[in-house]
């Protein structure tokens, strides 16, 4: 019942995970896992883990239900080395604890992100924050990488230049670009990580940002397995409608379905809802219908 030892979680302990060009993300430590939520849900009826299928439908529950102080009693620590212009998105994340390299203390290592041919594109033309899917022609591309990495050599060369020149690290850092590697500590509990996940996960979310919360996502499974596989059903895969949305899917479903359709007679998937699956889901209608 007290220091929780995950397997899964131990064996990628320390190890780097690259992202980017010259990014990573490193689980540092991690407390608690599938176990520990099980633990401190049931805590107040003092009673100990039950059987693994009692346990994942326990995390299934607690998180369908918004219940989610006990997956607050996982807590992860990462170390990630990412550019600057990710660590300003990351950052809005304030439920975490978070140490960075110091560029007052430190001389910052010459370390910048260049995007890959095949990620540099066009401004979006319906979203206003974003890239369009077609990506540059090779020539251009080639272009566009050579300008991005001058502008970067110079500006470590300038930065060199002032730190030789006796101007103080807090002041010859100042013309430093967003692409350049910064390095932190960050720490997180689970239904913390989970909201950053929904939020970074999601298509809208940049792409380089993206590309770390994968790696996280990965990492988290390996710490807690069955509240990663919950929260991708319940929150990760699943779809807020809004009232009038609702209504709209009721209406469809009315016409589509006479009511002596059976729900028998359907071919029966690995996606098709069934049992206490389908008589939520119902209960979800229902509920809609009274709005
Ligand atoms: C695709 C995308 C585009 C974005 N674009 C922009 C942009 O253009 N400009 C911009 O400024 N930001 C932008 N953001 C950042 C966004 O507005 C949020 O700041 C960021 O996603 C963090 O979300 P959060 O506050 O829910 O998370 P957290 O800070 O992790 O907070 C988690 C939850 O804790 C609660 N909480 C935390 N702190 C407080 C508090 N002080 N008071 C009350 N409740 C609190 C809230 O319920 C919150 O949802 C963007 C985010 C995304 C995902």
């Amino acid at each position: 019942m007290a220091h929780c030892i995950v397997d899964t979680a131990e064996s990628i302990l320390d190890r780097e995970i690259p992202v980017l060009d010259k990014g990573f993300v490193r689980l540092v430590d991690y407390m608690g896992g599938d176990e520990r939520v099980v633990q401190s849900a049931r805590v107040s009826y003092g009673e100990g883990t039950k059987t693994y299928r009692e346990d994942a439908a326990l995390i299934d529950y607690l998180l369908r239900n918004n219940h989610t102080s006990p997956f607050e009693q996982v807590v992860l620590t990462f170390h990630v080395k990412l550019p600057i212009f990710v660590a300003r998105q990351w950052i809005r994340h304030r439920t975490a604890r978070l140490n960075e390299i110091s560029g007052r203390y430190s001389v910052l290592k010459d370390d910048f992100y260049i995007p890959a041919s095949e990620d540099l594109a066009g401004q979006s033309a319906g979203n206003k924050q974003g890239r369009s899917d077609s990506t540059m022609e090779s020539t251009e591309a080639e272009k566009i990488r050579t300008i991005l990495e001058t502008a970067q050599k110079n500006a470590y060369s300038d930065y060199s230049t002032l730190l030789e020149a006796g101007l103080a690290r807090e002041l010859a850092r100042i013309n430093l670009p967003l692409s350049l590697y910064t390095e932190w500590y960050w720490q997180i509990d689970l239904h913390n990580l989970f909201h950053f996940l929904k939020l970074r996960l999601d298509s809208h979310a940049q792409k380089e940002i993206r590309l770390y919360a994968e790696v996280l996502f990965d990492i988290a499974k390996k710490v807690a397995p069955r509240c990663c596989s919950s929260f991708r059903e319940h929150i990760l895969e699943g779809v807020r409608f809004s009232q009038k949305e609702f209504a709209e899917l009721r209406r469809r479903l009315e016409n589509q379905q006479p009511e002596k359709t059976k729900q028998e007679n359907i071919e029966k998937t690995e996606d098709t809802l069934s049992g206490k699956e389908l008589e939520r889901f119902e209960e979800k209608l229902r509920k809609g219908r009274q709005i």
